[in-house]
């Protein structure tokens, strides 16, 4: 395991390539965001990687897949049990790579990243599948679910760990078996979990992960025609090249995009809760989470109130050293996502937005070691038209923006104006609205006076421009697995 002392510039990572690591010729600088400076190489991987790893998968695949569902999930919990042991290297090691607080990490990447595999462990142990009698034609039909095969699995760099092992979880949990692909910004965690399998039990092959680029190691994973199962999280953007790229195969996509997710706000909410939720909602993690509210809608009668008690508690909200555990945001991911963040609010000022706190209002007091880090404050913005990229486009930032509305209806069209339709939330005591509401929303998640509250049981994913199909208990059950119909005669 790694320890922190080994955490330092020379950290050299290594592709896992049935069940041995494999070091690789070319390397890509990883940054710690919190300080601007490279700490770590990771593989530059391309096809010959992939070529060797989804080998390596497809000839574990045919045992893998034979073992019965209480031997998967034993491995599984063990492999909990092996990343529970080593919580706090792991938590220390995201919170590094990502620039997310060491309480983030602590509190939830980490421990949702062994829960992921303790919860596909249980929970396929419990599905049934369909049977129907035909006593007219004197036959049985029944439904059987079997593995795809070797699952291409590629996740982006805002919770690791969390997101990589929600796809190798139900992926492995269901007989596949799988090459993953990381973001080539976040690696340290995958490769952490990789010391463990052997450990776990879990056999040569089973679990192959190779580092490197979208462009070179992605491209080369979607491209290959041994893996008919894509399972991407990540932007609009790549999702749309990942769908060419895959047509000529007819692979299975499952893809997690992007949001602008809207909180529609009525006048008889509880405020309290509301603020302190709805800063929760538009800032946790940078504002790096595909759930993170961007657009507040409040009805006009509490507007005023409500904008000025949700400025003063973002002026709580604070930015500073991940390690520091009196902050509630660290460093965004990189320079070039600061600046693309930054370029949302200077448009947003120059169409005549108000900024009522953080960029460019108030200025952060970092130690001296961070100085060169990526942080941006918490920042609110009023006085902008809906129709402003600020309120179109995702900005995957400490950055919301708040406008007022007179009518019920009219919430609910502005909150559906975006191309994105991934989460939402609704804020009123009436039970009668907030069904209404939630049920005209075109989002693939709905929180009434709540945010971010998940059984994992129920389907995740969007509709619109934020994706395609969903993932969670029986939705992930049934993409990593094809459903077969049998007919018997008797
Ligand atoms: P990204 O699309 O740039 O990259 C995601 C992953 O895809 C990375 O591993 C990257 O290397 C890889 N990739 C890039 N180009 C590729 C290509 N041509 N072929 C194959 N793989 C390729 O996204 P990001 O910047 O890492 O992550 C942020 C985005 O992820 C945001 O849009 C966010 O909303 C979204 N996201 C969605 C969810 C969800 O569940 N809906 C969750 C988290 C993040």
């Amino acid at each position: 395991m790694l320890k922190n002392s080994e955490v330092r510039p020379n950290l050299v990572l290594e592709n896992f390539i049935g069940g041995k690591f494999v070091s690789c010729q070319q390397h890509i600088d990883s940054y710690d965001p919190s300080t601007g400076e490279v700490y770590c190489k990771v593989p530059d991987s391309g096809k010959e990687e992939v070529d060797a790893a989804v080998a390596a998968a497809k000839n574990a695949f045919p045992q893998w897949s034979a073992c019965s569902p209480q031997q998967r999930a034993d491995v599984l919990n063990k492999l909990a049990d092996l990343i529970e042991a080593d919580m706090e290297e792991f938590v220390q090691a995201e919170s590094r790579d990502q620039g997310k607080t060491i309480i983030f990490a602590r509190t939830v990447d980490i421990p949702r990243a062994a829960y992921n595999f303790r919860f596909f462990a249980s929970s396929v142990l419990h599905h049934t599948t369909d049977c129907s009698l035909m006593d007219h034609m004197g036959c049985l039909n029944y439904t059987i679910r079997c593995p795809v095969g070797v699952a291409g699995l590629i996740s982006p760099w805002n919770l690791p760990l969390y997101l990589l092992t929600w796809k190798i979880a139900p992926a492995i949990a269901t007989g596949n078996t799988v090459v993953a692909k990381p973001s080539e910004m976040t690696s340290v965690t995958a490769w952490m979990m990789c010391k463990l399998m052997q450990r776990a039990g879990v056999p040569p092959g089973v679990v192959n992960i190779v580092f490197g680029t979208g462009l070179k190691a992605g491209d080369a994973l979607v491209g290959h025609p041994d893996v008919p199962l894509i399972s991407f999280t990540g932007s609009t953007k790549t999702a749309q090249r990942i769908t060419e790229r895959s047509a000529p195969f007819c692979k299975k996509l499952s893809l997690e995009l992007g949001g602008k997710n809207p909180a529609i706000i009525f006048a008889d909410a509880d405020l309290d809760k509301c603020i302190e939720t709805t800063v929760r909602s538009s800032f946790s993690n940078q504002g790096e989470i595909c759930l993170c509210t961007s657009r507040i809608y409040v009805e006009k009668s509490i507007y005023v109130e409500f904008l000025e008690r949700f400025v003063a508690a973002t002026k709580k909200w604070k930015t500073g050293a991940p390690s520091d555990p009196s902050n509630n945001n660290g460093a965004l991911i990189s320079k070039e996502h600061l600046e693309k963040v930054r370029s949302f609010v200077a448009a947003a000022k120059s169409e005549g937005g108000v900024i009522h706190c953080g960029e460019g209002v108030d200025k952060l007091d970092l130690p001296e070691r961070n100085k060169s880090g990526f942080f941006m404050p918490a920042t609110v913005i009023t006085g902008i038209s809906d129709t402003s990229s600020i309120m179109q486009e995702e900005i995957f930032g400490p950055v919301t923006c708040i406008s007022p509305f007179d009518t019920e209806d009219e919430a609910v069209s502005r909150g559906n104006g975006v191309r994105y339709g991934l989460a939402a939330t609704v804020w009123s005591r009436d039970v009668g609205r907030v069904h209404r509401v939630a049920q005209r929303l075109q989002a693939g998640l709905v929180w009434t006076n709540c945010w971010l509250v998940r059984d994992l049981n129920l389907p995740f994913g969007g509709m619109k421009s934020s994706g395609v199909g969903r993932e969670g208990g029986k939705d992930s059950y049934h993409f990593f697995t094809e459903v077969k119909s049998i007919t018997i005669k008797h």
